[in-house]
């Protein structure tokens, strides 16, 4: 069973320098092997837009190998069908990272291709994924209007030229998804869960978890992705199909993630604005750290039951008895009647109580 490391906070460069550190991430590069740093890099939008991965994540990744002695280390994306990967590298600030640490930047949409064999047939995938010692996955937490989330497996999908992510939309995606994920291993992912967008994976709508997390396993990770959007696992089915195509477990217990601090750490939920401003029109919000609110912001999403409820949520309300009928998030709430537990409580605890 792999751990999860979790952390809290806004500075995605050293939330990723601490994650690597506690989880000894050196040791998963095989001797003499380079590194290729796969972010998220699906449109030209700025990662706090909530579509792409931060840029401080791909600096911390590139200091920590470095100091690591891994001299060999490139970033590697092809950006979706339609736009233009320079262009987005630039949106997200990849092209100050690659000249101050002199990493060059591979857009695999002009990369040579080969074909790999998958449960679905061969799949053609981009050479710089396959060939890298270790292929580390760097994706954002996020919705998305098809697939409903993505995070580990999905963003695989940047590893394929142009002509085979067209066929893989033709297919509906969940089992290509799951295939290729089977397929083509990543030994590390560290997941951008800063501020994924609502809904939609070329963003709008961030919802500001400043969260970050590392594991091995993708099929776990995106499991445990799922549990922080709220959603059970056959909202998504192509975690359990990679599972029983044998790409990792979704399994994973309470004693398998490791918090490397607390969630407020990470300071408060900022001004909520457009879409989740319309679903949090009911809540009493008093100081709320933002891994609380986004649980809450998550489950109102994907039950609109609770919409309609009065809630309470934030450090303000601790100690403080709270209105008759009203319901608590957090433990900082236990003075409501009725209160989701937890510190922060998952999405999926808060929609099960709408
Ligand atoms: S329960 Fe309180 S301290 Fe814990 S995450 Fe929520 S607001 Fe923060």
């Amino acid at each position: 069973m792999s751990n999860i490391y979790n952390i809290y906070g806004t500075d995605s460069h050293n939330m990723t320098l601490k994650l690597l550190e506690a989880s000894n991430a050196i040791s998963l590069v095989p001797s003499g092997g380079n590194v290729a740093l796969k972010p998220n890099l699906v449109v030209a939008g700025h990662p706090d837009d909530g579509a792409t991965t931060h840029a401080g994540v791909l600096s911390g990744c590139i200091e920590y190998f470095r100091d690591n002695g891994i001299q060999d280390i490139s970033i590697i994306e092809g950006s979706w069908v339609g736009d233009n990967t320079s262009r987005a590298m630039k949106t997200a600030g990849y092209d100050e990272v690659c000249r101050k640490y002199d990493v060059p930047f591979f857009d695999l949409k002009h990369d040579k291709t080969r074909s790999i064999s998958t449960p679905i047939g061969d799949i053609e995938v981009c050479v710089r994924a396959l060939e890298a010692g270790l292929l580390v996955n760097l994706p954002v937490l996020k919705g998305h209007c098809q697939t409903i989330m993505t995070c580990a497996l999905k963003n695989l999908k940047g590893c394929l030229p142009d002509k085979e992510k067209r066929r893989f939309h033709a297919l509906g995606l969940t089992r290509p998804i799951a295939a290729l994920g089977a397929s083509l291993k990543t030994g590390l992912i560290i997941v951008d869960s800063i501020c994924g967008d609502l809904n939609f994976e070329e963003g709008g709508n961030p919802v500001h978890t400043n969260r970050m997390f590392l594991g091995t396993d993708p099929v776990q990770i995106d499991a445990y992705g799922a549990g922080l959007m709220g959603l059970e696992l056959d909202r998504v089915p192509y975690i359990m199909i990679a599972e029983k195509w044998g790409a990792g477990r979704a399994w994973f217990t309470e004693k398998d993630i490791i918090s490397l601090n607390e969630p407020d750490n990470a300071g408060s939920y900022p001004r909520p604005s457009g879409r989740v401003a319309g679903l949090t029109k009911n809540v009493h919000e008093d100081s709320a750290c933002s891994a609380c609110y986004a649980s809450l912001v998550r489950a109102l999403y994907v039950n609109d039951r609770g919409r309609g409820r009065s809630i309470y949520i934030g450090q303000g309300w601790k100690g403080k008895k709270l209105p008759d009928g009203v319901l608590g998030v957090g433990n900082c709430c236990s003075g409501a009647g009725e209160c989701v537990k937890g510190c922060p409580p998952s999405a999926k605890d808060i929609a099960e109580k709408f």
